[in-house]
């Protein structure tokens, strides 16, 4: 199938066009960007133009920040597009709800793809965790901002999430593997005296079972970038590690069944595909739920300002 990619930046270029290029699924058609292009790839700068001249390519990928991205998805799907969103689906719930109608009745697929799902070891932690008693969970996501985010004013901006860009998909793992469903009790959210989004957050759940169930975000980690979850159960304990690359269970590296297709974005794009195929949608905001609840609950403390 054809697709076209919109928003030829920093993701686009490191994950999507590598992974369009190795998929036997896909073939991109089509790139849309104010100044980017992809070598060999008819572009576009204008999105309305790329929906009515190329009324053929019918999957849209959308690579852009979150608060743009709404009016590309709906005009995208009002063209009569299946749409593909890069996490978060939205910068809103409201407006994520609002794409999960329109899409419903124009009959369209809709994917909000959730990337760190797709990393090789959270599907054995997932059936690890299924049958036992959860005690205490413990997220640690720790980076720096200047090595991931260089020169991206929107992540500081309302709707940009701050801290939270990274931290939701902490969340969307631990949504997946968790059997039980949790919410947020409390949230410390420390924001920089000159930005509007937190440079770190502490978050509290509470459990069905009362287990304790807690997040820390920072992006002032210098030196070795921590992306861990640790859970303790009634019948031993698990350690994601690095974003979920890796398991350890009670002390013991585990090693993957070999999932059929390696990579995070490969793997999207196979599932869009699939969602295309048979005329299904998947949106699955409770990563984005928890993040929004951080942002009504959470206790602000000022820090020191931030400079790049
Ligand atoms: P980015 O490089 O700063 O921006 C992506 C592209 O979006 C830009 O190149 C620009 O495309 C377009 N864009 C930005 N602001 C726009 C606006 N106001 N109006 C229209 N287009 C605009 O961001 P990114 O790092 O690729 O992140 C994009 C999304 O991917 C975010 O939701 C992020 O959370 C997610 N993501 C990022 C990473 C990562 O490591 N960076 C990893 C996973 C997911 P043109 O200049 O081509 O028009």
């Amino acid at each position: 199938m054809e697709i076209a990619l919109v928003g030829i930046g920093k993701i686009a270029l490191d994950q999507h066009v590598p992974a369009i290029a190795a998929s036997p699924d896909w073939d991109l058609a089509a790139t849309v960007s104010r100044k980017g292009s992809v070598d060999g790839v008819e572009s576009f700068t204008d999105f309305a133009e790329l929906l009515e001249r190329r009324s053929d390519i019918r999957v849209v990928s959308l690579c852009l920040p979150p608060v743009p991205r709404f009016d590309y998805a709906a005009a995208a799907i009002a063209a009569g597009r299946h749409v593909m969103l890069e996490k978060p689906p939205g910068a809103s719930l409201s407006e994520c709800h609002r794409l999960i109608d329109m899409a419903q009745a124009q009959r369209v697929s809709l994917y909000a793809t959730w990337h760190s799902r797709e990393a090789p070891m959270v599907a054995a932690a997932k059936a690890w965790l299924a049958d036992k008693t959860l005690r205490r969970l413990q997220i640690t996501w720790k980076e720096d901002v200047r090595r991931w985010h260089p020169g991206q004013d929107w992540i500081w901006e309302p709707g940009g999430l701050g801290v939270f860009d990274p931290g939701i998909n902490a969340l969307s793992i631990l949504t997946e593997i968790l059997p039980d469903a949790i919410h947020l009790t409390d949230a410390t959210l420390e924001v920089p005296e000159n930005k509007q989004g937190p440079i770190a957050a502490s978050l509290r759940f509470a459990h069905p079972a009362g287990a304790e169930v807690g997040a820390v975000f920072d992006w002032r980690q210098d030196g070795d970038q921590i992306w861990t979850i640790e859970a303790e159960t009634d019948r031993g304990r698990l350690e994601l590690h690095d974003g979920g690359a890796r398991m350890v269970i009670d002390g013991i590296e585990q090693s993957a069944d070999g999932p059929a297709l390696a990579g995070e974005y490969p793997r999207l794009y196979a599932r869009m595909a699939q969602l295309v195929a048979s005329g299904g949608s998947d949106v699955d905001l409770s990563p984005m739920r928890h993040v929004a609840d951080a942002f009504l609950l959470g206790r602000r403390e000022t820090v020191a300002p931030f400079h790049e």
